[in-house]
């Protein structure tokens, strides 16, 4: 048996409470919820990374969470003051499970969720410095 949880959940071998299921993608809620009605949107293929994805399951795998974050602002169930959409691609970035996932993160005013992306923001680059990383980022991705 395929020892991706993932995996499992697609094939029925494991359970899962979905949202969404279509011919690339399964969306379901996730077992240990930042905020209630938290959603995990996943390739039914198993890749990595997001950006290991073909094109349509990529856009596939956008799109419907796109809906979901809809849904998650119009439902009594949840009823969101706002939405979170974030992937960690790779172990450094946060990633646990192996099986690429979009989290949609329903927000509720004063829900305790703190995204702390004060980093690296002291130092400020100057213009050259984004130009020349711009550029270098632009070439590989042409
Ligand atoms: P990440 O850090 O982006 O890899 O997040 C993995 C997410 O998967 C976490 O939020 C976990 O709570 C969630 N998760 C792990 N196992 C399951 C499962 N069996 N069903 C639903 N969600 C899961
Ligand atoms: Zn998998």
């Amino acid at each position: 048996m395929n020892d991706c949880i993932f995996c499992q959940i697609v094939a029925g071998e494991a359970p899962a409470s979905f949202v969404h299921r279509d011919e690339l993608v399964s969306a379901f809620l996730d077992i240990r919820p930042v905020t209630p009605g938290h959603i995990l949107v996943i390739p039914d293929e198993h890749v990595v990374h997001t950006h290991d994805l073909p094109e349509a399951t990529g856009e596939r795998l956008f799109a419907v969470a796109r809906r979901l974050a809809q849904s998650l602002r119009r439902t009594d169930a949840v009823r969101a003051d706002g939405v979170n959409l974030f992937v960690a691609d790779g172990e450094a970035a946060g990633q646990e499970v192996f099986h690429a996932h979009l989290h949609v993160i329903p927000r509720y005013q004063g829900d305790g969720f703190v995204v702390d992306a004060s980093a690296w923001r002291d130092t400020q680059p100057t213009r050259e410095e984004l130009d020349e990383v711009a550029g270098r980022i632009a070439q590989s991705s042409a």
